[in-house]
Formats: structure tokens, C-alpha cells, sequence
């Protein structure tokens, strides 16, 4: 298990799935061979498999403990989700509750769950199957969802030529909880309590959350999907095929990465392979990620 620790909140990694998924080149065009030789002593193995070479990338949640709240970060892909075109996390089977559980919490210890934006891959465990029903898995929490993002994935889900939005997703993990009465949508910026701050990070969606924490003087940063793999924290201009808005997400990108490198937090993004969290260092125009 993958623990870190922020003053004396306690930040653990509950992994869904760590696999080597992408060609490098499919998800950045300017990819080459001579990335390859200049990065392989630190990308292989944990974000590089070399044997089918192709990029790993993570699943995961974060789960915050700090005073008796049990604060979730991400909820990764779910079981029984029906995604046929993400075959890598269709109708997934795994334990990951069981994980959660050996990291300290029971579903309906969380307090909160927190989605840093409304994709399939952050919003899974929001709910699960109870006779035959989606309902929120998390029975005792506050989700905490981003309005842009609610509003933008509730058009296309309406709309009869986008629908169903982000594959289902809409549907089966985000409008359950919002049934249930226990969905708070929020715009950012927006401070939560006295240690969380909301922040825009729009682009790779149109209300894409960061989350600040300051505990006692000790920083970190929740990043979600600002960047994918730590390659765009050398390069931070390279995107993500997804994207709602590209130049937004590198606008973003770089302004995240500009204040993680001078506040000096701790940085847990949404799929960066192990060790999973780490600093950015500012190097001239671009960024050194020390993981
Ligand atoms: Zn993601």
C-alpha cells in the first residue's frame, strides 16, 4: 500500500488498475525514439513498459484521513460498468473496495468524495449495483462535483445525437447521486473548509477541478487529469488526445505545474505510475518532476 503523509492528514493511493495501455505516439505525436534514450532511465519501468512498449497509466483514488474524516479523491472506473469502447475498463471485476478497506475506510465511513472532473475514469465507484439499481456507494458522503462539468456532460446527455454522455457515465454514475440528494455542485474557485480549496483547471474538460490542501503548514496538490503521464511535466505543452479545450488544458497545465513548483506540494495526480505522488521543480521554460 502507497502511503503518504501531509501534516497529519494521512493521503493513501487505492489502486484500480495499473497498466501499459498506450504507444506512446497515439497519445503524443511528438513522441520519438530520442525521448525514448533521453527518459528511459526513469520511465521504464513504472511508466514505460518496454517489453510491449507502451506507456503504463494508472487508476486510482486518494483517500485523505485527517481528525476522523475519510475524504475520497476519484473514484476510478467502478465495477459492472458497461463501457465497450474503454475495453480496458469495461465491466471491471475488481477489488477495490477490499482495498479501501485494508487503507482504512468502509463506504459508509467516507464523508466525501470529491471528483476532480465528470469522466468514466474518476466517477465509477460513485455508485454501484443494489437490485438492480445504481445507487451511490457511498451512503453517508457529500459528492462534490463541478458545475461547469455537470452542465456540460447534462447537454450532451439530453442532446439524442451526443447521448448517452461520456459513454453511460452520466447516467449510471453521476445523475444517481444527484437523485439521492447528496450531490453538491460547486464553481470554482471555491475554498470546501478550512484546509480544502476548489481551483479551475479547465481544458481537458470545461470544469475540470485541481484541489489545494494546506494542513498545518505542509502542502499538497490533487491534480487530476492536468496532466496524464509525468513525459508533459518535461513537456508540458504536449496534450492528452481529449480534451474539451486543448489550449485551455495547456494553459492550465503549465499554471498548475508554475504553482506546485512554488509552494513546494506534494502533487497526486489521477494516473502517474509509481512511486504515484512527488514535487515539480521549475527548469526554465518547462518543468523536472521529482517523483
Ligand atoms: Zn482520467
Amino acid at each position: 500500500m502507497t502511503v503518504f503523509k501531509v501534516g497529519k492528514a494521512t493521503i493513501t493511493r487505492i489502486e484500480e488498475t495499473y497498466l501499459a495501455i498506450y504507444p506512446p505516439a497515439d497519445l503524443f505525436p511528438d513522441w520519438s525514439d530520442a525521448h525514448l534514450k533521453a527518459h528511459g532511465h526513469w520511465l521504464v519501468p513504472h511508466h514505460y513498459d518496454p517489453d510491449t512498449r507502451k506507456l503504463k497509466l494508472s487508476v486510482q483514488s486518494w483517500l485523505i484521513q485527517l481528525d476522523g474524516r475519510k475524504i475520497l479523491v476519484d473514484a476510478c472506473c467502478g465495477n459492472q460498468k458497461s463501457r465497450p469502447t474503454r475495453p480496458w475498463w469495461n465491466m471491471l471485476d475488481t477489488p477495490w473496495l477490499d482495498r479501501l478497506a485494508a487503507a482504512g475506510a468502509r463506504p459508509d465511513e467516507i464523508d466525501m468524495v470529491m471528483c476532480t472532473h465528470l469522466h468514466h475514469d474518476h466517477l465509477g465507484w460513485n455508485t454501484r449495483l443494489k437490485d438492480g439499481r445504481w445507487e451511490p456507494t457511498f451512503a453517508n458522503a457529500r459528492y462534490v462535483f463541478s458545475k461547469p462539468d455537470f452542465d456540460y456532460f447534462q447537454k450532451l446527455d439530453l442532446d439524442p445525437a451526443t447521448a448517452p454522455a461520456e459513454f453511460g457515465t452520466f447516467r449510471d454514475c453521476v445523475l444517481p447521486v444527484v437523485e439521492a440528494g447528496r450531490a453538491d455542485l460547486v464553481s470554482g474557485p471555491h475554498r470546501l473548509n478550512e484546509f480544502i480549496e476548489i481551483l479551475p483547471a479547465p481544458g481537458h474538460s470545461p470544469g475540470h477541478f485541481v484541489f489545494k490542501l494546506e494542513i498545518g503548514g505542509s502542502r499538497a496538490m490533487m491534480t487530476g487529469d492536468v496532466f496524464h503521464h509525468l513525459l508533459q511535466v518535461y513537456y508540458p505543452d504536449w496534450n492528452f488526445p481529449k480534451n474539451s479545450n486543448a489550449d485551455d488544458a495547456r494553459t492550465s497545465r503549465r499554471r498548475v505545474l508554475d504553482d506546485c513548483a512554488a509552494s513546494g506540494a506534494l502533487v497526486f495526480p489521477g494516473h502517474v505510475g509509481a512511486p504515484f505522488a512527488g514535487f515539480i521543480e521549475k527548469n526554465g521554460p518547462s518543468f523536472v518532476p521529482q517523483f
